[in-house]
């Protein structure tokens, strides 16, 4: 039986990021969800498609003792559950992790020893000679693509399978295509309002790709997944955007790179101490992270300008303590902000009623969005979907309490 007209839901999702997209899919698979019922429409403003903000430049870590514990109880067993279901192992590089926390210092190049300098790469993946500081610092034996005489301490810091990891880019971009094979449409603009009438939303103000005037698209229920820029459309959110810089490096064919994600302090660099994050990846490349700073939200995710120095500071860094990243190839330089709340927590999840009935919130997962984004989209389609958030009590992030 077909629905009437009236009757159809049009449901459109704000943004394009890992929040968005996960939505997007898992409004689509709720089983009250009925491609004849419900149309969903993901916007995203980036021309460039989905996932250009934190989303496809973040880490990729999926670890249980992120937080908050509600939203990750139910997060990681939906990667799991993904993982197996799309065969994420190859479609978005899913694989457990070691994850510890390395400090130690960097062999930094000198004047006399020009920064152009590259290995011979004769010695890469060999194990040391000499195990006795490995022994002493916890260096663990397989983790041979960090000097380990370099090591002053290594220590794990989550246990076997509590910590994993997904190719966030990858990832978004498979949540948006599976969610596109059931049915939802997706279209490149900016949505500039939410219109709303007698308390209830009624639809977006559009500026699609191409057009020089904006338009309307109807809507039943509206999902903003905006990251650091949803506030643009509900202005009093707590939320702004922290820029941070990354790299990716392809390492040497013949490095052996074990899996690993280590939260490093360096010393040495003649400039106190550095805590890049570096996260091997299965497809040999390397990804590392530098700490945040307060350049000013741009208008769109595809304005993010990307300081060159900061990624050369990182690379220095990294490369300080590994000869296989020293040696390998950088392929990208990039920067993005991730949405955190002005006021602590996050992330704020739920129906923004005193604005309007029928509007969503799902927004402010500072560092770990990747990590959340399963359990955060499987509430909000049981909200949206069915009434009621069941997989979990997430009553603490109700944007109520803000907004
Ligand atoms: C350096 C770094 C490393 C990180 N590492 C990890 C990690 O290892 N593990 C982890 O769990 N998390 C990590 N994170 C955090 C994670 O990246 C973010 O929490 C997450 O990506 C946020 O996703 P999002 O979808 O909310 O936002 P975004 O990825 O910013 O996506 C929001 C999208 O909405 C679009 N948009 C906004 N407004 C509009 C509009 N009005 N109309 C149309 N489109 C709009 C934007 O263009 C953008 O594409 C990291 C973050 C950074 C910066």
């Amino acid at each position: 039986m077909s629905a009437n007209r009236d009757s159809v839901r049009h449901i459109v999702v704000v943004g394009g990021g890992i929040i968005g997209c996960s939505t997007a899919y898992y409004l689509t698979r709720h089983p009250k969800f009925v491609a004849s019922e419900a149309n969903v429409t993901l916007v995203e403003a980036s021309v460039h498609g989905v996932a250009q903000g934190a989303s496809g430049k973040a880490g990729g870590l999926v670890a249980k003792w992120a937080y908050p514990k509600e939203l990750v109880n139910v997060s990681f067993d939906e990667h799991v559950k993904l993982a197996n279901e799309h065969n994420g192992k190859d479609r978005w590089g899913w694989r457990y992790v070691s994850t510890g926390s390395w400090e130690g210092t960097g062999e930094f190049p000198t004047s006399s020893k020009p920064s152009g300098e590259k290995s011979l790469e004769k010695t890469l993946g060999l194990p040391d000679s000499s195990n006795t500081n490995r022994k002493r610092t916890g260096h663990p034996d397989d983790l041979i693509w960090v000097k380990e005489h370099l090591t002053e301490s290594y220590s794990s810091m989550a246990p076997e399978g509590a910590t994993a990891q997904v190719h966030p880019y990858l990832f978004t971009n498979s949540m948006l295509e599976l969610a596109k094979q059931n049915g939802v449409k997706f279209i490149t603009g900016s949505v500039t309002a939410i219109k709303q009438s007698q308390g209830k939303v009624t639809g977006v103000e559009l500026f699609e790709k191409g057009r020089t005037t904006s338009q309307s698209l109807p809507a039943t229920e509206v999902i903003v997944c905006g990251g650091a820029w949803s506030p643009a459309l509900l202005p009093g959110l707590p939320i702004q955007g922290t820029r941070a810089h990354s790299v990716v490096i392809r390492t040497p064919a013949t490095a052996q790179i074990a899996p690993y994600v280590l939260f490093t302090e360096i010393t040495g660099t003649g400039n106190g101490v550095v805590t890049p994050e570096i996260y091997a990846r299965p497809d040999g490349t390397v990804y590392a992270c530098g700490p945040g700073d307060d350049s000013p939200l741009p208008e769109n995710v595809d304005d993010v300008v990307v300081d060159a120095e900061a990624c050369d500071n990182l690379l220095r860094n990294v490369t300080a303590i590994s000869d296989e990243l020293r040696a390998g190839e950088v392929e990208f330089r990039q920067a993005c902000f991730l949405p955190v709340s002005s006021i602590g927590g996050g992330p704020i999840i739920g129906e923004v009623e005193k604005v309007a009935k029928g509007l969503f919130v799902a927004t402010g997962h500072t560092c770990w969005g990747i990590s959340n984004a399963p359990g955060t989209a499987k509430a909000i389609s049981e909200l949206v979907m069915g009434g009621k958030i069941k997989c979990a009590n997430l009553k603490n992030l109700q944007p109520s309490k803000y907004i």
